[in-house]
């Protein structure tokens, strides 16, 4: 039986996207997510288990979603998460199931995960200097992400892309070295502009490589980039080089994809977000747990996603004095509101 149409917001954006965070945990620092000392964790006891997961996911299906997307924290900390993969990979009318790491437990992984269903991986890698890995990161694991990626494209993924947040000062004099990398290992390399969002206090407009400056860049290295059909609703504007391969910009900050924004995202304990640059969470878990709960998931999103009106990163354009845009006591009291948190 066809699947119903999906259900629509007040711009006409339709539910398609979803983004499961399965843990709020990081073995990493980056300085533009978490740069803090402290941080307030989601209690153990209030994490999804795998089959809460998929039971919710499976009850978005109808109303429109077709592509999941598991994402942290660092998702690779959640123990056996190839048995997560291997649920969702199972649902009738999912289409597409992917992943974002920073790749730190790769190489242990892979084989699992491409086993289990997983086509398609984005490793974040922001730098191919191993003491500016740590000074980004605080662990000296750059190794480890390498051959990480080493043990994936031995896996067999249909496709791996590369995140990459470029930084003025920070890592931008490697973005030449990054796009060569990729080009060499066959991962298509993404490059997003550093947004102010959830742990981003450094956040300062100076900071951001925006991706006309990226582009021009590019054109004075490689020769005009062509640029690649892709639909509005990919975050993603992809290029072709000259030379061949393709690369992509997440342009989040300087010309935010709002209007096309098909994504709902899930945290590790259940809160549904329709934006993140959102502060009001739907707990789901609360619903799922009692009986008759995937019909009352269902009702609530219908009714949340019929509502949804958001703008965050377009309404962030129009901020006078741009800084962080949460504070970081804030953060402290409202932890759902971290990037590692929601899922970025
Ligand atoms: N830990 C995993 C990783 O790093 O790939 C998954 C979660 S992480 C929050 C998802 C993506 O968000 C990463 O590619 C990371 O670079 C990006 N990110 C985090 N903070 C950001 C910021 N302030 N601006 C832009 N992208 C950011
Ligand atoms: Fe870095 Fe991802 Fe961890 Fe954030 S969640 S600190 S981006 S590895
Ligand atoms: Fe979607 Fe919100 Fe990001 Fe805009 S800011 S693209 S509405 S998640």
């Amino acid at each position: 039986m066809p699947l119903p149409a999906p259900i629509q917001d007040l711009a006409h954006r339709a539910l398609r996207n979803l983004r499961l965070s399965v843990t709020d945990r990081c073995n990493l620092r980056c300085h533009y997510c978490m740069p803090e000392r402290e941080y307030t964790w989601l209690p153990r006891k209030d994490r999804l288990s795998f089959e809460e997961l998929t039971a919710i996911t499976a009850a978005m299906i109808p109303l429109g979603v077709r592509q999941v997307r598991l994402t942290g924290g660092e998702p690779l900390l959640r123990r056996g998460l190839d048995q997560l993969v291997s649920q969702l990979t199972a649902l009738p009318g999912l289409e597409d199931v992917a992943l974002t790491t920073n790749g730190v437990l790769l190489t242990e992984q892979a084989g699992d995960l491409r086993a289990a269903g997983l086509k398609r991986l984005t490793v974040s890698l922001d730098t191919l200097k191993a003491k500016r890995f740590e000074d980004t990161t605080r662990q000296d694991l750059l190794p480890r992400v390498l051959a990480g990626l080493k043990a994936a494209s031995r896996a067999g993924f249909e496709q791996i892309k590369l995140n990459t947040v470029l930084l003025r000062g920070s890592n931008d004099d490697e973005l030449e070295d990054l796009l060569d990398y990729a080009l060499e290992s066959n991962f298509e390399l993404r490059f997003i502009e550093y947004m102010d969002v959830g742990g981003a206090q450094n956040w300062k407009q100076d900071f951001v490589v925006s991706k006309d400056q990226i582009l021009e860049r590019i054109r004075k290295r490689f020769g005009e980039p062509i640029p690649v059909e892709t639909p509005d609703y990919v975050p993603a504007r992809r290029w072709r080089l000259p030379q061949g391969g393709t690369f992509g910009i997440v342009a989040s900050t300087t010309a935010p994809f709002c209007s096309a924004c098909n994504r709902a995202r899930i945290t590790a304990d259940g809160r549904l977000y329709t934006c993140l640059y959102g502060t009001e969470g739907l707990d789901l878990r609360a619903m799922m747990r009692q009986p008759g709960g995937a019909q009352l998931v269902v009702q609530a999103i219908t009714e949340r996603w019929t509502q949804r009106n958001d703008r965050g990163a377009e309404e962030r354009l129009e901020a006078q004095d741009r800084g962080a845009f949460q504070k970081v006591e804030d953060l402290k009291q409202n932890p759902h509101w971290e990037m590692h948190t929601k899922g970025g």
